[in-house]
């Protein structure tokens, strides 16, 4: 778990418990803990088991079914029926007031956002990659939790591993999106740009007023560290995801 926990801001604090996965060859399909990549539902529930066992035993745990929308969910009033949520919820965010729920975003190479509200007692978890991005997923997400009681002002937001812009080519129909953060798109070329949807989700939170002081985005590379984490580019179409997580503890 100690080896997950990379977000600083959130180990500063006592009442938040967050990371990122990594891979780890020794157990199946590298860790891989999506259950809608294909693979053998049956061994990836192994890699789930061996992931909820790192926390106390009667928490909750919830992934949703992300479409790349900028659609965001409170979950809340959810009922668990089991340890992990078995519907299916069509969405790129949730949040929750609820402890011990711990909210589980699946990535590879794709940006991943855990926010938490300490005063409040909030948290979210969003996935953006470049079509959430452009819809300003931040937005809805931190939106949701002002619903909920949460502040701008008291919000902490960590932004997980993704594919940075050494790695994350893009054509012009990606990067036409982006041309108003010129500090996440570098043109390399002749219709070519390199992008990062990490720098565009952090200019886009501080823009609804979360203090620069109080986003952490991972300086670690998907593609780069692909050794430690799941690319989706660099493994042409790999399917293998690691879980971004967050949860307030009980
Ligand atoms: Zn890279």
């Amino acid at each position: 778990m100690e080896k997950w926990q990379i977000y600083k801001k959130f180990n500063e604090l006592d009442g938040v418990i967050a990371g990122s996965t990594t891979k780890n060859e020794e157990k199946v399909y590298s860790y891989s803990l999506a259950i809608h990549t294909g693979e053998k539902v049956d061994l990836i529930e192994l890699n789930r088991k061996n992931f909820t066992r790192k926390f106390p035993e009667n928490y909750r745990f919830i992934t949703f079914l992300q479409i790349h929308s900028d659609i965001v969910i409170d979950i809340s009033d959810f009922n668990f029926n089991s340890a992990w949520y078995r519907g299916s919820i069509e969405a790129d965010g949730i949040v929750t007031d609820k402890k011990g729920t711990v909210l589980c975003t699946l990535t590879a190479d794709c940006l991943a956002l855990l926010a938490f509200d300490p005063i409040a007692e909030v948290i979210g978890a969003a996935h953006a990659g470049w079509r959430g991005t452009q819809k300003n997923i931040a937005k809805n997400l931190i939106k949701k939790m002002q619903k909920l009681g949460a502040k701008t002002e008291n919000i902490i937001v960590a932004l997980s591993p993704s594919i940075k812009s050494c790695c994350y080519e893009v054509g012009e129909e990606v990067a036409k999106n982006f041309t108003q953060f010129s500090e996440a798109l570098v043109k390399t070329g002749e219709k070519k740009w390199h992008l990062d949807i990490s720098i565009v989700n952090k200019l886009q939170l501080m823009d609804l007023n979360i203090k620069e002081e109080n986003i952490e985005a991972s300086t670690i590379c998907t593609s780069c560290q692909n050794s430690d984490y799941f690319s989706y580019r660099k493994e042409c179409g790999c399917t293998g995801r690691f879980i971004n997580f967050i949860a307030m503890k009980k």
